[in-house]
C-alpha cells in the first residue's frame, strides 16, 4: 500500500510509526510518505508546532507500548502539582496518583537562537522515528488532495502524485489545503496566544513541578497557564477575544506577577488556532483524517488524540484497507467516543465558567478541594475531578459522572449553606473537627 501523510506532526508521524508496526505483525510491505516543510530542529516559530506542550504520563506509556520512550532531554519538566486561581482563592491541587503525573515538552527545538546542540523538540523526535523505520520526508507542503478511487496529492511545486491512501494530518494552523472529491469541512476553531518567558534558575525553583491556571472573574480571558519547562515557563492564553497586548496585560496582573515576578520578557510569541470540533467527513474512500484536522479532544491532550487517532487510522488501513467501509467500522467507533465525550468536557467546562464568575458557588468547592488535600487519596473525589479536568489525564464521561456524585454534592450544599448563613469560617472549624464526612 502506498501512503502519503501531508502533516508530520504528532498525528501523522505516530501514523506512520503505527502503520509500519501492523504492517510488521501480518507480514506487509507499506510504503510511507510524510509531506512536512517544517524544519523541527529549528528554534522558536519556525521550527514548532504551538503548543502548551503538557502530556499526561499514562499517554507516554502509550508511545511505549510501540517502543517509542521519549529521551530524558525532551521532557523538561515532571509536573506533580496544579494551582488553580479563582477570584474566590487560589486551589492547589496535587497528583491523586503516580500515574497521574504530567510532563512538559517543547514541540520545536526551545524558543531561542541558537537552539541547544542536543535536540529537545517532541515534534522532531517523533518524526525522526517515523523516518528511521521506513518513511520517506518530503519537505514539501500539499497544495491539493483529490479523493476518490485514484487518490492524488498536488505539492506546492504542482507536481501530482497517485497513493492508495491520504492521510490529512496537517492539524488546524496550516495554509489553506484544497480538498476535492469528497465535502471536507475542517474543525471549527478558536484563537488562543502563547509566549515563552526565560526565568533565571533561581526564579523558576518555585515554579518547578506545578502549572498554574488562571480563570480571571472580570476579563475575557477563558484561562491563562503557566507551564514550567527547565528554564522557560510556556503562557498560554483562551479567551474570546485576544486583542494585541492581552499577553502583556496577563502578564502584569498581580496574581500572575506573584509567581513570575515583574521583570518577566516574552521571548517568543505566537497566535495559534485549537481546534473545538470535528472535520467533517472523517473519512472516504482513500481518505482519512487524523490528529486535530480529524477530531480531538477538547481543549485538552491534543497530543494523545493525535496518539489515538493515528493508531485506530492505521490499524484500520493496514488490517482492513484504505476504503470508507473500513474506516466506518474500524475507525469511526473511536471518533464518535471522542465527539461524545466532548459533549461531556463542554457541559463541565460551561460549568467551571460559572464558577469563574460567582465566588459564592466557587468557594465551597474551593474549601472542599483544600479539606481533600489533608484526606487519603481515596477520598480525594472533587480533586480527582479538578486534576482530570485540568491535566487531560481522565475521560471527560468519568470526570461528569464524579462531578454528579451525591456525596461531593451533598457535601458542596452543605458548605455553600454554612458559608451564607454562618460564615466561612465554620466550614473550616466543622471540617477540622472531623464532623463533615463525605
Ligand atoms: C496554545 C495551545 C496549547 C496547547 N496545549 C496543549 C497541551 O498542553 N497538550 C496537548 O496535548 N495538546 C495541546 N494543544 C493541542 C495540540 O497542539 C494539538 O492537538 C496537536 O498538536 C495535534 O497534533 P497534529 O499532528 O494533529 O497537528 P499539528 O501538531 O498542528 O501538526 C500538523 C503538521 O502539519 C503540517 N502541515 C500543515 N499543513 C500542511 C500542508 N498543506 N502540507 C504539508 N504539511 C502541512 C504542519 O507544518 C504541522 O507540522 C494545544 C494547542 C494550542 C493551540
Amino acid at each position: 500500500m502506498r501512503i502519503a501523510v501531508v502533516g508530520g506532526g504528532p498525528a501523522g508521524a505516530l501514523f506512520a510509526c503505527f502503520a509500519f508496526h501492523y504492517a510488521r505483525q501480518i507480514g506487509h510491505s507499506v510504503s510511507v510518505s510524510i509531506f512536512e516543510p517544517r524544519d523541527f530542529s529549528r528554534a522558536a516559530r519556525p521550527g514548532c508546532n504551538m503548543c502548551a506542550g503538557l502530556i499526561p504520563v499514562h499517554v507516554l506509556d502509550e508511545f511505549a507500548d510501540i517502543g517509542i520512550f521519549l529521551p530524558p532531554r525532551v521532557i523538561r519538566s515532571l509536573i506533580s502539582d496544579y494551582s488553580l486561581h479563582m477570584s474566590a482563592g487560589t486551589l492547589d491541587v496535587a497528583q491523586p496518583d503516580k500515574r497521574a503525573s504530567v510532563v512538559s515538552v517543547f514541540r520545536g527545538n526551545g524558543p531561542i537562537q541558537p537552539p541547544p546542540e542536543k535536540p529537545i523538540s517532541l515534534d522532531a523526535f517523533l518524526l525522526g522515528l517515523a523516518i528511521a523505520r521506513g518513511a520517506q520526508l518530503r519537505p514539501v507542503p500539499v497544495r491539493a488532495i483529490e479523493v476518490g478511487h485514484s487518490p492524488r496529492l498536488r505539492t506546492a511545486g504542482d507536481e501530482e502524485e497517485r497513493y492508495d491512501l491520504i492521510v490529512l494530518a496537517s492539524g488546524v494552523n496550516g495554509p489553506p489545503l484544497q480538498v476535492e472529491g469528497i465535502p471536507y469541512r475542517p474543525p471549527k476553531t478558536r484563537i488562543m496566544a502563547q509566549t515563552e518567558i526565560f526565568m533565571s534558575p533561581s526564579a523558576i525553583q518555585k515554579l518547578q513541578g506545578r502549572v498554574h491556571i488562571f480563570l480571571p472573574s472580570d476579563s475575557n480571558l477563558t484561562f491563562g497557564t503557566l507551564v514550567p519547562k527547565k528554564n522557560y515557563v510556556s503562557i498560554s492564553l483562551l479567551g474570546n477575544e485576544l486583542p494585541p497586548g492581552s499577553i502583556s496585560r496577563f502578564l502584569a496582573q498581580p496574581e500572575v506577577t506573584a509567581q513570575l515576578g515583574v521583570q518577566s520578557r516574552a521571548i517568543c510569541a505566537c497566535r495559534p488556532r485549537i481546534s473545538v470540533s470535528p472535520a467533517d467527513p472523517l473519512y472516504g474512500p482513500g481518505f482519512v483524517a487524523v490528529g486535530d484536522a480529524g477530531v480531538t479532544r477538547l481543549y485538552k491532550n491534543g497530543i494523545g488524540s493525535a496518539l489515538r487517532t493515528a493508531r485506530a487510522a492505521a490499524r484500520t488501513a493496514i488490517f482492513y484497507g484504505p476504503s470508507g467501509e473500513a474506516f466506518n467500522r474500524g475507525y469511526n467507533p473511536l471518533c464518535r467516543a471522542i465527539i461524545q465525550d466532548n459533549r461531556f468536557g463542554r457541559f463541565l467546562f460551561l460549568f467551571v465558567h460559572v464558577l469563574q464568575h460567582n465566588s459564592v458557588l466557587a468557594h465551597p468547592h474551593l474549601m472542599t478541594v483544600k479539606w481533600e488535600q489533608r484526606q487519603p487519596p481515596r477520598r480525594r473525589r472533587l480533586s480527582r475531578l479538578v486534576w482530570g479536568m485540568f491535566t487531560g489525564s481522565d475521560s471527560y464521561r468519568r470526570l461528569f459522572a464524579v462531578a454528579i456524585d451525591p456525596r461531593i454534592q451533598y457535601h458542596l450544599l452543605i458548605c455553600l449553606i454554612a458559608d451564607t448563613w454562618y460564615g466561612r469560617d465554620l466550614h473550616t472549624v466543622l471540617m477540622t473537627k472531623g464532623r463533615m464526612e463525605l
